[in-house]
């Protein structure tokens, strides 16, 4: 009987969305995986790309696997510093500027201040803007209030912000009586998180993993590049852990483990795909088969990169991704317990 302690997991989930991490900023959420993984007694790399590497030795090390899950999240860097006090910002990750109207976001300095803020429509005000509501959210119009007094491009400056600061987003996270997990940055932190909490259940359940294993918790993946690195030679399969996308047409919800058979990319590997729905139907895993069509996963980013792997992905079902997301307990538990099967399988091939 395999028990998964959600609530501990989910737990995790919100103290991971709860440190700012957007691509390129990611130190202080490495440093607070490293050192969970270190209470674990789990010996941890980073990489120069600043991810990092938790590898537990198998019975046979001629072959090995790989599990990746990013930690890395959207957001934005100042891109100018405007005349009126307020900040033009530039998106990191693949998002609309609409999701983010109205946020809370953070502004860290590059010596490590913290300033907080509004984003918004320039023209926000309906008593002062007539067509408040029918202008285009974009890079012109948005912008952040700072909560400070300033009203000029020095006053701003003088606070020690400048073009090139990261910002980061007020993720909201909040757990409902229903079981939902409402949050930015779900993806990937879910995934995160039930990785990390996998790797606890392996120690403490004295877990002899079949092959050597790696788990990279990747800090790139929104920009394109976070898993394609630090895959030894002997690396067969490589299965990301990433959030399955939700909306018309799509079979992936919130309650179930996402199994992606095809992205942009193209189909992930025939064999690991029908490997990992055997695997759910002989443990009772509740999955659902899917195609996500604008999405590409670390592991798609391994093979482009030229890796001769065996390539998967799945992940829990992720509702209003790169924007208002939100799950459900039971997503987390299926994708825990597939996770926990998978590791413990043979290889394909
Ligand atoms: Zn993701």
């Amino acid at each position: 009987m395999v028990q998964i302690n959600s609530e501990e997991t989910i737990k995790l989930i919100a103290d991971l969305v709860s440190i700012p991490s957007p691509s390129g900023n990611t130190n202080e959420v490495i440093t607070f995986v490293e050192d969970f993984l270190k209470g674990l007694q789990v010996d941890t790399y980073r990489n120069r790309k600043g991810g990092l590497i938790a590898s537990i030795e198998g019975q046979d090390s001629s072959k090995h696997r790989m599990l990746t899950a990013h930690v890395d999240t959207l957001g934005a860097m100042v891109k100018e510093v405007k005349g009126n006090g307020r900040l033009k910002i530039d998106l990191i990750g693949g998002f609309k500027y609409n999701s983010v109207e109205g946020e809370y976001c953070q502004i860290e300095t590059q010596t490590g201040k913290i300033y907080t803020g509004t984003i918004l429509m320039h023209q926000t005000s309906v008593h002062v803007y007539k067509d408040a509501g029918k202008l285009e959210r974009n890079q012109d119009n948005i912008e952040i209030r700072i909560d400070e007094k300033v009203h000029t491009a020095e006053e701003v400056r003088a606070l020690g912000i400048e073009v090139g600061d990261f910002v980061s987003f007020d993720p909201r996270v909040e757990l409902t009586p229903s079981g939902y997990i409402k949050s930015r940055h779900l993806d990937d932190k879910a995934s995160v998180a039930i990785i990390l909490q996998l790797i606890k259940r392996l120690k403490t359940e004295n877990i002899t993993l079949p092959y050597t294993t790696h788990f990279l918790i990747s800090n790139n993946e929104e920009i394109g590049y976070g898993g394609n690195s630090n895959i030894t030679p002997e690396t067969v399969e490589y299965l990301a852990v990433d959030m399955g996308a939700m909306g018309d047409g799509q079979s992936t919800d919130e309650y179930t483990v996402s199994i992606c058979v095809k992205d942009a990319s193209g189909p992930y590997h025939y064999e690991l795909r029908k490997k990992l729905v055997q695997l759910a139907e002989e443990n009772n895993v509740q999955y659902k088969l899917d195609i996500y069509p604008f999405y590409g996963s670390d592991a798609s980013a391994a093979i482009r990169s030229g890796h001769d792997i065996v390539h998967g992905l799945i992940g829990p079902g992720i509702d209003s991704s790169h924007a208002f997301e939100r799950t459900h307990h039971s997503s987390i538990e299926n994708t825990a317990k597939l996770l926990y099967h998978y590791v413990q399988s043979e290889l394909v091939l």
